[in-house]
């Protein structure tokens, strides 16, 4: 398996933001994610992806650029 950074598909479907409880979006949508992004405009929280795993916290979390 070459796949070990890549965020299992149906745990991003269960998987919201822990501020907003906003969808979550996978950056970049190919490839592995690093980046967990809230979809929500006025949160718009990014979370880091660590070996695959997402980092939840919003004490973790930043705004992207
Ligand atoms: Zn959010």
């Amino acid at each position: 398996m070459t796949e070990a950074s890549n965020i299992d598909p149906e745990l991003l479907t269960i998987i919201v933001c822990p501020q907003c409880h906003g969808q979550l979006q996978a950056i970049p949508e190919t490839g592995p994610v690093e980046t967990l992004a809230c979809s929500d405009e006025s949160c718009g929280l990014h979370y880091p992806v660590r070996d695959g795993i997402p980092i939840l916290l919003v004490d973790e979390a930043g705004h992207g650029s």
